[in-house]
């Protein structure tokens, strides 16, 4: 008895249709909506940035230490906007977005007629 076959029942799609330059859309292989997100690594200790990976699902830094100052601490921030400076550090995410309403709902228009309406940012 073998559990782990169990585990190869479903074939993981990597969606390799959305391309990193995209910022999300409709995976042309498994019609899932995925939206593409950037991380990058960061020291705690000292505060530089750090060249992310994705182990087994994870977002680690690429090294155990900090060549800064040698730290084994680190943070994952999230990048909204990726620009050639963060790229080299960051590490893309295909995240599957089960409901799509909820994607990129981060905006919404204040309802009052008497004031142009403004941008309002939710913080999550
Ligand atoms: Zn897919
Ligand atoms: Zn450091």
């Amino acid at each position: 008895m073998f559990l782990t076959n169990l585990f190869r029942l479903t074939k993981t799609c990597l969606h390799e249709g959305i391309t990193p330059d995209m910022e999300c859309g409709y995976c042309p292989d498994c019609g899932k909506f995925i939206e593409n997100e950037w991380y990058i690594t960061r020291c705690t200790c000292c505060g530089v940035k750090l060249k992310a990976m994705n182990r087994n699902g994870k977002i680690v830094p690429q090294y155990h230490y900090c060549t800064n100052c040698g730290s084994h601490e680190f943070s994952v921030e999230r990048v909204e906007k990726i620009d050639f400076i963060n790229i080299n550090f960051a590490v893309l995410v295909k995240k599957v977005i089960e409901d799509k309403n909820f994607c990129s709902t981060t905006q919404c228009w204040q309802e009052k007629t008497d004031v142009k309406p403004r941008l309002l940012v939710q913080y999550l």
